[in-house]
């Protein structure tokens, strides 16, 4: 359930009804939204109550039932638009968010010469990963703590924010000191404890889609870090498993506006893990763009043919330069700003 407080209600007010919400079992997670406050409420408790009695509270106006399982993620919870601030960089809504950079960060001069690029490209966020979800146990498995070394003195050099991923409880604190926004790479997205896990902290969670997770189980995963009282979660379709071999997955591009349907996360696409080859990149992200996704999230290497990882689907520096401008042209059509 959901209760919309009134345009005018007091902090006291939503203050009350929380309270009220938790002695009769609920958990409650407040959003002070632009013109109403709203409470939701999730967890085992006396439904029947807050049903026939909360609108009699002062300055609640009504209580909705949520009928989707994800209940903080819905579109009947929020139905504007999730906006977050990174450091003053907004994402979601009108803002278009451009991650771009390698696979895995290999040495520094790789990482800070990609960064540098990108900063004279107007990107603002360098994916690298430190710790690899490899297919294979012999495969490069990531630099680890020196890599997250590595993104930050970068950051700290050109200014641009950190995405990197997280994968394993144990590592979530570690990895959280050096990154701006955590993902949670395909492989665990139903990673219940890495999912709770990261919803206690305070930053942003960039969520991929399982290889073969449905809408709803993608949703429920988001659910899961929120709930933890985390709501700032992108969500990113990287792409799924089906018959076609010729490309490495096949992009879905019909969860943008299926989840934008459903929810008021953000959604960006991956469009190098959904293709797995440079030569789908450019299309795939157009599509995305045009499909109206809220950001992108892009493998660029400076040298692909000798990266360590994913270099197949990385594209070099000219490349993405020219994906760039088309990106750029195509968003001033959406009238969305470049984040
Ligand atoms: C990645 O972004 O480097 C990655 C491993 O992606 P995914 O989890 O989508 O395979
Ligand atoms: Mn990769």
């Amino acid at each position: 359930m959901v209760i919309v407080m009134e345009e005018n209600a007091t902090e006291e007010e939503v203050r009350n009804v929380i309270k009220k919400v938790e002695e009769v079992g609920f958990k409650a997670h407040p959003d002070k939204g632009e013109n109403h406050t709203i409470v939701g409420v999730v967890g085992e408790g006396d439904r029947e109550y807050i049903l026939s009695n909360i609108e009699t509270f002062p300055g609640v106006e009504r209580v909705v039932e949520i009928t989707q399982p994800f209940k903080l993620a819905s579109r009947t919870f929020k139905s504007k638009d999730s906006i977050y601030d990174i450091g003053g960089i907004k994402i979601g809504g009108e803002n278009f968010l451009t991650i771009a950079g390698p696979c895995a960060v290999e040495s520094k001069e790789q990482v800070l010469e990609t960064a540098l690029f990108l900063k004279e490209k107007g990107v603002k966020f360098l994916r690298g990963g430190a710790y690899k979800p490899r297919t294979s146990p012999y495969s490069f498995q990531g630099l680890k703590e020196e890599g997250l070394k590595i993104l930050k003195e970068v950051s700290e050099e050109t200014g641009l924010k950190i995405v990197t991923e997280v994968m394993d409880t144990r590592e979530v604190e570690l990895v959280s000191r050096y990154a701006d926004v955590l993902q949670i790479g395909t492989r665990n997205m139903q990673n219940f404890a890495l999912l709770k896990e990261v919803g206690k902290l305070n930053k942003p969670v960039l969520l991929k889609r399982g290889l073969s997770a449905t809408y709803k189980e993608f949703l429920m995963s988001a659910e899961y870090i929120i709930s933890e009282g985390n709501n700032q979660v992108i969500l990113c379709e990287r792409g799924i498993r089906t018959f076609t071999d010729e490309t490495r997955n096949t992009l879905d591009i019909s969860a943008i506006p299926v989840i934008k349907r459903y929810s008021h996360l953000p959604i960006i696409i991956d469009p190098s893990h959904a293709s797995g080859d440079w030569r789908y990149v450019a299309p795939l992200s157009k599509a995305a763009v045009a499909a109206g996704a809220d950001g992108l999230i892009i493998e660029v290497h400076p040298d692909p043919k000798n990266a360590l990882s994913d270099g197949k689907q990385s594209l070099n520096f000219e490349q993405f330069s020219e994906l760039m401008d088309q990106i750029k042209a195509l968003l001033e059509i959406d009238s969305k700003i470049l984040a």
